[in-house]
């Protein structure tokens, strides 16, 4: 049999593709990186949402996530519901939970409330945000509230402290925007901004989603020359709805390649190839990332577990089999 990939041919374009081929590794041996991962939920709004979250958590727990954390509606409309989630899913017992947290609209009051909540049920990870501020507001900001997410995390590492957490026992997560917040002044401010997160105390960044490798890695660099040494750690964003993530990425600022539109056209009714795209999509990523070194991925799961557990495999992360098949813990949580 012959090499077609080690074979030379005169036309560089093919000879680019024959080099680009033959740099891969064959077959697709799971990455044996070395990963730690972390998933993001939202909080369910209707008992069959809570169950499916709790089948959810518990596939994923399988796979040792270092957290596991739960988003915070701006302006604190899911604040009930995140708490009650939060308590659900700690009472598991199956990984660390963190707590999203955001102050745009809100009173310093009703955040540190709510921090204090979240340290009573035993968090001891916050992800802290400002928020989006409500449609048709330019800005959100309550008179004497944090007005930034640099303000909330000293606010939030003030509170910590103030309950005797030193630093390293407690975990301050912030987003980061790798193709730069819309509402930014300047890719530079941005960073200045990030670099602020930091100085308040912030353990680790957490990116907005992308797909494009490249941009994770070029933001990373740049941070990195701008004197941010801290963990940056990339959201990957498994395609469950293809039309659902341009929607988003539009609000958000995120890019879509011209290769995502070529590999998801025409699957919209088609939810089993798409679903096979796409977990190629998400581990071609995160192989990318981890050939330069990335070694945390955190997912945006949207509740929905299959693409990430996918990804994780071929990441080399074994599931847990005592994680993934006792009852025990879900009885725990349904009770
Ligand atoms: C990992 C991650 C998790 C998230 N989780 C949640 C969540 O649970 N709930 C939720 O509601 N949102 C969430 N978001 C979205 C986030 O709240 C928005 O991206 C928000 O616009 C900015 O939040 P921030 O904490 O990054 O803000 P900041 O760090 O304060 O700002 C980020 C950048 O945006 C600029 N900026 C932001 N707002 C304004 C403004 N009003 N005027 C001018 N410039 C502005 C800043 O100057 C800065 O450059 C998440 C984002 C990420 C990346």
């Amino acid at each position: 049999m012959t090499n077609q990939t080690t074979m030379e041919t005169s036309n560089p374009a093919e000879q680019e593709v024959r080099d680009r081929l033959t740099r891969r590794p064959w077959p697709t041996t799971p990455i044996r990186s070395g990963a730690e991962v972390s998933f993001e939920f939202f909080p369910p709004s209707t008992p069959a949402g809570e169950a499916n979250l709790v089948d959810c958590a518990q596939t994923l727990a399988a796979f040792g996530p270092s957290f596991m954390s739960v988003t915070y509606g701006a302006g604190g409309t899911t604040q009930d519901r995140t708490l009650q989630t939060i308590k659900q899913l700690a009472s598991t017992e199956v990984a660390p939970i963190a707590g999203h947290l955001t102050c745009v609209g809100a009173t310093r009051n009703t955040v540190d409330g709510v921090i204090d909540q979240y340290l009573s049920l035993g968090v001891r990870h916050i992800v802290a945000l400002r928020g989006d501020p409500p449609e048709g507001h330019t800005d959100g900001t309550v008179e004497g509230g944090y007005r930034t997410a640099a303000e909330l995390v000293a606010g939030i590492r003030q509170r910590a402290d103030g309950h005797g957490f030193a630093d390293e026992d407690f975990e301050i997560s912030v987003g980061a925007y790798p193709e730069v917040h819309p509402r930014a002044a300047s890719a530079n401010a941005d960073l200045d901004n990030l670099k602020a997160k930091f100085d308040g105390g912030a353990t680790r960044a957490i990116t907005q989603f992308f797909f494009d490798p490249d941009v994770f890695l070029r933001f990373l660099d740049r941070a990195r020359s701008a004197g941010i040494t801290a963990p940056i750690v990339p959201g990957i964003m498994p395609v469950n709805s293809y039309q659902g993530i341009k929607r988003f990425a539009d609000r958000c600022g995120a890019s879509i390649p011209t290769w995502l539109d070529d590999l998801f056209g025409g699957l919209d009714e088609a939810p089993e190839i798409r679903q096979l795209v796409a977990a190629t999509v998400a581990a071609e990523q995160c192989r990318r990332l981890a050939e330069h070194g990335v070694r945390h991925f955190h997912f945006y799961t949207l509740n929905k577990p299959e693409l990430s557990a996918a990804t994780c495999r071929i990441l080399g992360l074994a599931p847990t089999a005592a994680r993934s098949s006792t009852n025990t813990t879900r009885t725990q949580v349904a009770s």
